[in-house]
């Protein structure tokens, strides 16, 4: 029996994925690359826009027809579109098996467990479990990257932003243990990867609300995320530690030192701006101002100079007026962003905007702002580019094709360059740079410093990457 896994949105849709591979391995199945061929299908969702959960269902529905041909083909839905796990025996289905009629079963993320007894035909134990129960961790993923990890380290999100959905897919905020992360990460190590994003929907108010700390770690005056971070630069064999989202009203001086101080972490920083104006920013509920915005950025430019630094910004949110948006585009000049996940509003109904806040910006203005913005972007990225020309950074290959190889530096800038000898993904090589685009630099192979290490999965057969539909970020 085969199974494909359809993956949508974020990096914690891919490490959730990963997690849900192992529980369809353990129950006999075996990983295909295309739902065509499949007996089982699992969507993992996202919808953090309605575009998004549009996209799922145009799929979902194009499996109607596959089920008239192959009825034994069993279609499953997971990710932030669900609210309840249920069959279609339940007595309260969610709504999306009333309105989706491929769909035999959904199951919020927490429920991971349950998806044994569905897989079997059984009857579920427990369905319908609190928010923020997150066990379901604990299920050791199957990585489907052998050089990049990505590991949760909390999920949910307590912020509310007006404009968002995840408190009410993900839940309320719950951190993990320290030592159950250091444990995945050491485990990830041993397998191969050298680079770790750590993940959450607000990763650096890690341990703000309970407890992470036991046996292994005596509690710290440190804040719990920036010594998580220490744990995680000792981990042999770890060479590039990342995270993301965080959110500007939890980035301390404190956080900022640690990653300029620790070898291992990064220097790129993603930092959600959102709008520029203080009007906006309380109608969002973001709870900082443009001022404070900026002086975390002339604070990450003094403590990392060269720091890689990008964000995400909502264009045409509820009531946003020109002057409004002029301040955004005041802001992201002053920033002098690297590069921006710019959206346009689009509604959620079950959030507090949806509900009280009208979607009144039109169509064409949103339009006309997120190419205002995204223009500006070009220019700030490419400037910040220019600085490279002459210099050697190190690279992580992430990409080897048509004679052509191109990877990310420490600060997240893409580099291509023409590859030699038998150069592969997940190689680490320096490249001096000999010209800037406005997204990219190019320049010339000088060293491979470290060849991808082989790990325990070379011997193993090789999971098919997952890779999700991507949309635009939260936080
Ligand atoms: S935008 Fe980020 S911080 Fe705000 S509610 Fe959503 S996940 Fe939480």
């Amino acid at each position: 029996m085969k199974y494909h896994i359809e993956v949508h949105g974020c990096q914690m849709n891919v490490a959730d994925a990963e997690r849900v591979t192992t529980v369809c391995e353990r129950n006999g199945y075996v990983q295909c690359e295309s739902w065509k061929e499949a007996d089982l299908v699992i969507y993992v969702s996202c919808s953090i826009k309605q575009k998004a959960e549009d996209k799922i269902i145009g799929h979902l529905k194009e499996l109607e027809l596959m089920k008239r041909k192959k009825p034994q083909l069993k279609v499953g839905i997971t990710g932030c579109m669900v609210r309840q796990t249920s069959t279609r025996e339940d007595k309260r289905p969610d709504k999306l098996l009333k309105a989706l009629k491929s769909v035999d079963f959904v199951f919020r993320m927490e429920d991971l467990d349950q998806v044994d007894y569905i897989l079997r035909d059984e009857t579920l134990l427990d369905i319908g479990r609190n928010f923020g129960d997150q066990k379901y961790l604990q299920v050791q993923p199957r990585i489907s990257t052998s050089y990049r990890g990505f590991l949760p380290i909390m999920t949910g999100c307590d912020n509310f932003c007006t404009f968002c959905i995840v408190p009410y897919s993900r839940g309320r905020e719950r951190s993990r243990l320290m030592s159950e992360i250091v444990r995945d990460a050491k485990k990830m190590a041993e397998q191969g990867v050298t680079e770790i994003l750590l993940l959450g929907q607000n990763v650096n108010s890690y341990g703000n609300k309970n407890e992470v700390y036991d046996e292994y770690f005596r509690e710290t005056p440190e804040h719990p995320f920036t010594h998580l971070l220490r744990e995680m630069n000792k981990i042999s064999g770890v060479r590039r530690i990342r995270y993301t989202s965080p959110h500007p009203k939890d980035i301390s001086e404190e956080l900022i030192k640690v990653m300029a101080e620790l070898p291992h972490v990064c220097e790129h920083v993603h930092i959600p701006l959102q709008s520029g104006d203080d009007d906006m920013l309380k109608r969002m509920n973001r709870h900082y101002t443009a001022k404070h915005f900026l002086s975390l950025i002339q604070m990450i430019r003094q403590h990392m100079p060269r720091a890689g630094i990008s964000t995400d910004v909502i264009v045409g949110f509820s009531g946003e007026t020109d002057e409004q948006f002029q301040n955004t585009l005041k802001v992201a000049k002053k920033a002098q962003f690297d590069m921006s996940y710019t959206s346009m509003y689009s509604e959620r109904k079950e959030t507090y905007a949806g509900r009280f806040l009208a979607d009144d910006v039109g169509k064409e203005l949103k339009n006309e702002r997120y190419h205002a913005l995204n223009d500006l972007i070009r220019k700030t990225s490419f400037a910040n580019n220019k600085k490279y020309v002459g210099e050697t950074w190190e690279v992580l290959v992430d990409e080897v094709r048509d004679g052509l190889a191109s990877g990310k530096t420490r600060t997240n800038r893409t580099i291509r360059f023409p590859a030699k000898g038998d150069l592969k993904a997940g190689d680490y090589v320096l490249v001096e740079v000999n010209k800037a685009m406005e997204w990219i630099l190019e320049g010339e192979l000088a060293k491979v410093t470290e060849r991808k290490k082989s790990g325990i999965r070379a011997v193993k057969k090789k999971a098919s990457s997952l890779k999700a539909v991507q949309y635009a970020h939260a936080s």
